[in-house]
């Protein structure tokens, strides 16, 4: 008789469990099929988004907009491979506009100081000329072969940022923003051979030097001797310069890049005859994809997906 009691209260407690569980469940399936879109809702063809361009909003096909932003932001001439890599480096630097709107009334804008640069296709033709059916073919095959997919990291989507080129290692992120788990230093197979004004100069007289300085740090002793105004610098891991001591007063390696219009801030800095002399490697902030290393990636046999995960590890192909 116990037994018997103690097996229904056993089987009660089976049954109610499981209803509970059902009922739990019951959501969490709902909410699974509505993410599961047929995929041809997904295509970039199929869905439009709002374009702040100018002090116009435009409407247009996420496809449209990407074969603008791929030709903006990466040379043509670059391989296919290289040329998806920055289709799905745009698409995801989109998905996550859509999940962080910036703008009141567009999804995203053509400022490639804000968003993302982009290029209609009227100042294509302008631009390409008679190459222009070529050109237009490589970069609309890239967003095709690439449709949907974006970069993604713990289910949201990555932010994919990413420069011209390097000086054989990327910039982690919290260098010269905060730091992000994909943005990583890693190494770039790019060199002077395969980057136009891979290495640049500006020579300033030790006057405008000084002029410039105190501009931002007024606070500056640029008084004395000029060969003894440079300071203390300090490297971060991938050699970039994270600060330097000018007239005694500290600056970032980000805030001299931007004061002087460097390059980027893989420099060195010297002074001889009343010149100060910046010697620069490597264009952009050097965080995520050098699209100058990724196309050397694809010329050595890599595929965009291999480029990607190399540049941005730890983020998944969604
Ligand atoms: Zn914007």
């Amino acid at each position: 008789m116990m037994k018997k009691l103690l097996l229904s209260s056993l089987v009660l407690t089976l049954v109610t469990l499981c209803t509970v569980m059902l009922t739990c469940r019951t959501p969490e399936t709902h909410a699974d099929e509505q993410t599961q879109k047929p995929t041809a809702l997904d295509s970039d063809k199929n869905r439009t988004i709002t374009v702040l361009d100018g002090d116009s909003s435009v409407k247009m096909t996420v496809y449209d907009y990407l074969v603008g932003v791929v030709a903006a932001e990466m040379p043509v001439s670059f391989e296919d491979e290289a040329l998806k890599a920055q289709a799905v480096a745009a698409r995801s630097y989109l998905e996550r506009a859509l999940d962080n709107p910036k703008h009141e009334n567009a999804d995203i804008c053509t400022d490639f100081d804000c968003c993302q640069a982009y290029i209609g296709l009227s100042e294509l033709r302008k631009k390409w000329g008679d190459s222009y059916d070529a050109y237009i073919i490589k970069i609309k095959n890239a967003v095709e072969a690439t449709d949907g997919q974006y970069l993604s990291y713990e289910g949201k989507a990555a932010l994919t940022a990413f420069h011209s080129s390097s000086d054989g290692t990327t910039e982690s992120s919290g260098e010269v923003w905060s730091d992000v788990p994909y943005l990583v230093s890693v190494s770039t197979p790019e060199t002077a051979d395969t980057v136009p004004n891979y290495i640049s100069t500006l020579t300033l007289a030790d006057i405008d030097f000084r002029d410039t300085v105190l501009y931002l740090k007024p606070e500056a002793d640029m008084t004395g001797d000029a060969d003894e105004w440079i300071g203390k610098i300090t490297r971060s891991d991938s050699g970039r310069v994270r600060s330097i001591i000018i007239g005694g007063v500290k600056l970032s390696g980000t805030e001299l890049r931007e004061l002087f219009t460097l390059r980027s801030t893989a420099f060195e800095i010297s002074h001889a005859d009343g010149k100060f002399t910046f010697t620069v490697t490597g264009y952009g902030h050097g965080v995520g994809m050098s699209q100058y290393g990724a196309n050397e990636m694809a010329k050595n046999g890599s595929d965009y997906r291999e480029i990607l995960s190399h540049y941005y590890p730890g983020t998944e192909l969604t």
